[in-house]
């Protein structure tokens, strides 16, 4: 009878085997076969902390621990885990209820079992004794064994029977091949949530750089990989600071809380302290804001003062970017893993970054002028076309300003080619000193410019005209110490005031602007309606 049910155990155990061996290659199959668009459906990462178990796992330990009821013959087995020095009831065979309560890992029977790590039997134990069975008001004989892994107790099996038929040597046998198997399955298990912790992490990241790839904008580009940084980290702020001297871009992103009012890195901060040395990487566990009073990002930022943070600038090849930050709380510190996922996924995300700069930046030197860094000419074509359609759309006034350098030739012949440039670069400036943000400054010819002037009608274009007049005549332009006085003539035209199509409002412009010149030059001129 012993045997046959040592062969019934083994023959169970290998049913459950095979089960445990088809869950794994279901998990892998899965991952193997997923696609990109099942990213978008993910469920929230588990806590690492959290006890996260797939359904099955309870069902089996619950189907196991039945199986060793009727194995043991006895009225019911329990499974306790030692956790933090205590014993914890986590799993019953059916028809015994457990207490969800700690017992010391000293106390009694169960201090016994922890310090001897073997099997103890005892003929009568009183209810008091068997604080983990639930309504429990009679004595029984009890069987415990400890489960060992690396020669630790990490649990017991509790079996109890009716003490007229009180456990006898020959049960430990069986329960001993239950401990052992129970072990293997909580290994089992806590890979199997270990597999689906990273696939779903993984996931995020997979997720994040998707959606980075969707942006053209370095800051939307960032504003996601904050976004993702804060789902693969336990952080309750974060930010990123873009700042790069080789593609000109300057930015500042944050998760959590309000942008600081900030241009640039604020030299005494934590954040410059890396941007500007050798370092990758900063972990401030405890030393921010209490053994320096350094700030992270700039002295007028709220952090709370209890905060842990993780720092890592944004390299991509020799090309530094900026710094990415992480703001947590002491009571859920960066793991090591936490910090490796946070640096791995932001290296990618810096290729990424970079070439979205990279992008910009060419997209400028494409419309821009490169002596004036005005939009060319054919920026302005482009643009001119857009701007007129949506005035025409809109029925907003749009006004054009034609403006030509007077006697140009002249400074050249006078003082050379590259003082004319000088003098061509002042006035560029000039000009788009004295016009709107949303107005749009060209450099349309040699020494002509044109400013596109949205919402703005012939009047005021008028008042725009004068500004940029005064500002090239009201003082010299130096080159050196020399002091050289220019003028510029400005014509003005404006839809739907004066033109009432595209083309007669470029020409009609032009024609003010000769009007200009033939009525003495340094003079603003209006078409006429
Ligand atoms: P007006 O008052 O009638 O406009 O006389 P102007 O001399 O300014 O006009 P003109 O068209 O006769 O001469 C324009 C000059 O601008 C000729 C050209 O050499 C000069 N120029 C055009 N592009 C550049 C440039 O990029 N740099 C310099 N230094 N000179 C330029
Ligand atoms: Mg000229
Ligand atoms: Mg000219």
């Amino acid at each position: 009878m012993h045997s046959l049910n040592n062969y019934i155990l083994i023959a169970i155990v290998g049913v459950i085997t095979f089960f445990l061996g088809f869950f794994i290659s279901m998990l892998f199959r899965k991952k193997k076969s997923k696609t990109f668009e099942d990213s978008f459906s993910i469920s929230p990462i588990p806590d690492e902390k959290e006890e996260h178990r797939a359904p099955s796992f309870s069902l089996l330990l619950n189907q196991l621990l039945a199986i060793y009821r009727n194995l043991l013959i006895c009225e019911g087995v329990v499974y306790l885990r030692l956790k933090d020095s205590n014993f914890e009831p986590v799993a019953a065979s059916a028809g015994t209820e457990f207490n969800n309560i700690l017992i010391p890992d000293t106390e009694g029977l169960y201090g016994i079992l922890k310090s001897e790590e073997k099997e103890i039997i005892a003929d009568v134990v009183q209810p008091q004794a068997l604080k983990y069975l639930k309504n429990c008001t009679e004595p029984y004989s009890i069987l415990f064994y400890p489960i060992l892994r690396r020669g630790e107790v990490i649990g017991m099996i509790a079996g109890h029977r009716a003490i007229s038929n009180p456990f006898k040597e020959k049960d430990v046998l069986a329960i001993k091949r239950a401990a052992r198997f129970l072990d293997e399955l909580e290994i089992f298990a806590s890979r199997e949530q270990k597999l689906e912790f990273l696939r779903l992490r993984w996931e995020r990241m997979e997720n994040g750089i998707h959606e980075m790839l969707k942006q053209n904008d370095p800051t939307d580009m960032a504003g996601e990989t904050v976004r993702t940084l804060s789902e693969i980290l336990p952080l309750k702020m974060g930010f990123i600071v873009i700042q790069s001297s080789l593609y000109d871009y300057a930015s500042l992103i944050t998760h959590g809380f309000p942008p600081p009012e900030m241009e640039t890195f604020e030299p005494n901060s934590w954040s410059y302290y890396l941007f500007t040395h050798q370092e990758e990487s900063l972990y401030l566990s405890k030393e921010v804001g209490i053994d320096t009073r350094m700030p992270i990002l700039t002295v007028k930022e709220k952090f709370p003062e209890n905060k842990i943070v993780y720092l890592q600038k944004l390299v991509s090849g020799n090309n530094i970017l900026g710094v990415a930050g992480a703001i947590g709380t002491p009571s859920e510190p960066f793991t090591e893993e936490n910090k490796s996922t946070a640096y791995h996924f932001l290296k990618e995300a810096s290729a990424l970054l970079e070439l979205s700069l990279l992008n910009i930046s060419l997209q400028q030197l494409a419309v821009k002028d490169g002596l004036t860094s005005l939009f060319n000419r054919r920026y302005f074509t482009d643009r001119f076309h857009q701007e007129f359609s949506r005035a025409e759309r809109t029925t907003e006034p749009l006004s054009l300003l034609m403006i030509d350098i007077d006697h140009f030739k002249k400074i050249n012949d006078t003082y050379g080619h590259p003082i004319g440039d000088v003098v061509l670069k002042e006035i560029a400036s000039r000009i788009q000193l004295s016009v709107r943000e949303m107005d749009i400054v060209s450099r349309y010819g040699g020494e002509e410019f044109c400013a596109i002037l949205p919402s703005c009608k012939l009047n005021d274009a008028f008042d725009i005209g004068e500004r940029i007049r005064t500002s090239v005549s009201s003082k010299p332009i130096l080159s050196g110490n020399t002091p050289l006085e220019a003028t510029v003539s400005v014509g003005i035209s404006s839809f739907p005031e004066v033109a009432k199509s595209e083309k007669t409002l470029l020409s009609s412009a032009d024609s003010s602007l000769y009007e200009a010149k033939k009525s003495g030059r340094n003079r603003v001129v209006i078409a006429k309606k």
